[in-house]
C-alpha cells in the first residue's frame, strides 16, 4: 500500500535490517524502543489492523514468527502485543505484533 511506511520497510523501499523473514512475514527493531528488546513482527501484505487481517495462513505465519524470533534470540520471557485501533494505541496501521523483553513489564497496560 502506497503511503505505509510498514509496507515499504518490508518491500525493501526503506533500509531497515530485519531480525527475522520468512515468506509472509518480517521482524525489526522498533524505532522507539519501550523495553531492551522491543521488535515488531509484521505480516509482508498490508492488512491495516487485526480486524482487517481475514488470511488464515497469514495469521499463522505471524504466531510462528513471533516463536523463531524469541527462540533465535533465545528470549524465553517476553510480552506480545498488538494494538489495534487509534483508543488502543495503534499509530501505525499497517498491522503488527510487538516483542518486548528485558525488563520487569507491568500489568495492567496504561
Ligand atoms: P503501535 O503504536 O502499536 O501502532 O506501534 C507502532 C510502533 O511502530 C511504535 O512502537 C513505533 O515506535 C514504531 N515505528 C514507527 N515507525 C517506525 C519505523 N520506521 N521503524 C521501526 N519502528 C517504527
Ligand atoms: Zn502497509
Amino acid at each position: 500500500m502506497e503511503d505505509c511506511i510498514f509496507c515499504k520497510i518490508a518491500n525493501k523501499e526503506i533500509p531497515s535490517s530485519f531480525v527475522y523473514e520468512d515468506e509472509h512475514t518480517v521482524a525489526f527493531n522498533d524505532l522507539n524502543p519501550q523495553a531492551p528488546t522491543h521488535i515488531l513482527v509484521i505480516p509482508k501484505e498490508h492488512y491495516a489492523s487485526l480486524n482487517e487481517l481475514d488470511n488464515e495462513q497469514v495469521m499463522s505465519a505471524l504466531f510462528t514468527a513471533v516463536k523463531n524470533v524469541t527462540k533465535q534470540l533465545n528470549i524465553k520471557e517476553y510480552r506480545t502485543v498488538i494494538n489495534t485501533g487509534e483508543s488502543a494505541g495503534q499509530t501505525v496501521f499497517h498491522m503488527h505484533i510487538h516483542i518486548l523483553a528485558g525488563r520487569p513489564l507491568k500489568w495492567p497496560p496504561g
